[in-house]
């Protein structure tokens, strides 16, 4: 077996996808799909719940696949209620964790599943077959255990997928990611104490007042007085992103302990998560932003940084 990091909902080419399920039909017949995998199963193919409650009624809490390969492509299988037919870029497979959703999950069953699911692939022939860590999430148990039970069933045509890790707080241990952070950036031949006092200082041409950023004794005084000066004439989005790309490489050039740390971050997603209302250079987490989308542009740049350092 393979392991992944990714959205299972975003994956391209897959035979077949797995959602982990219970055994318990609740109300109006339909399987009780309320959280996690399941869940979003339930929200993006509508019906798929009542479908999965008929097997489960018939035979049991087992592994089925729930969908069927038809002229028009793969389609929820086709059970008498259905008049929505959305076409499915993939096969969708039930991996039962636990009996009772209430429950925490059960190695045991994850085994059983496990061996059902090689099974049904066989009789497939699928290729690639998309499993999340089963019970790892609200099953509660630990991927050490359960991957001991997994890892001598399944072979290489299973992927367990798990979500991609993201870090949209810098501070404590990704506080170097920060353009806050204490650190000697040289530029020009001038030393600059943070990454802050640099950007802050370009935004002006007058050496006077670089001097006066430089000589600023925290990063947070620096950012006050970027603030308090009027703007060079060129100043715009393009030569913004332009400098602070710049400062960024120079930063993580300059000092190897940090640039390890930031190659250590691997595929994380990288974003500066703040509180102070920068949807541009960040997202930011407070209640009147909840609904924009940060462009979170100095993410992005760390994340370009990152894989320029990697490829060297
Ligand atoms: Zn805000």
């Amino acid at each position: 077996m393979k392991t992944i990091r990714g959205n299972i909902w975003k994956i391209k080419k897959a035979d077949a996808i797995c959602i982990t399920t219970n055994g318990i039909i609740g109300q109006h017949n339909r399987a009780v799909m309320g959280r996690g995998i399941a869940l979003d199963a339930k929200i993006k193919h509508p019906g798929i719940d009542y479908l999965l409650a008929k097997k489960l009624n018939k035979h049991g809490n087992h592994v089925y696949l729930l969908t069927e390969k038809t002229k028009k492509g793969i389609s929820l299988l086709n059970m008498d209620v259905f008049s929505v037919n959305k076409n499915i870029p993939y096969h969708i497979v039930s991996f039962p964790t636990k009996n009772h959703w209430k429950e925490k999950s059960s190695l045991s069953l994850i085994k059983k599943s496990a061996k059902r699911l090689v099974k049904l692939a066989d009789k497939k022939k699928w290729k690639k077959i998309i499993v999340p860590r089963p019970g790892c999430n609200n099953g509660e148990l630990n991927w050490k255990d359960v991957k001991k039970v997994i890892e001598p069933i399944f072979d290489n045509r299973f992927r367990i997928i798990r979500k991609k890790k993201i870090i949209d707080s810098f501070r404590g241990k990704y506080a170097f990611l920060s353009n806050f952070y204490f650190c000697d950036i040289r530029y020009r031949n001038i030393v600059w104490s943070s990454l802050e006092h640099l950007f802050q200082a370009y935004k002006f041409t007058s050496e006077k007042i670089r001097r006066i950023i430089w000589n600023a004794s925290k990063p947070s005084e620096a950012k006050e007085l970027g603030n308090s000066y009027k703007l060079r004439k060129d100043w715009d989005k393009k030569l913004k992103k332009k400098y602070m790309l710049k400062f960024v490489r120079l930063k993580f050039k300059q000092n190897k302990v940090i640039r390890k740390k930031l190659i250590k971050t691997k595929k994380a997603i990288l974003i500066e998560g703040n509180t102070w209302h920068d949807n541009y250079w960040g997202d930011c987490k407070c209640k009147k932003c909840k609904d924009i989308k940060g462009q979170n542009n100095l993410g992005k740049i760390l994340m370009q940084v990152r894989e320029e350092f990697e490829n060297v």
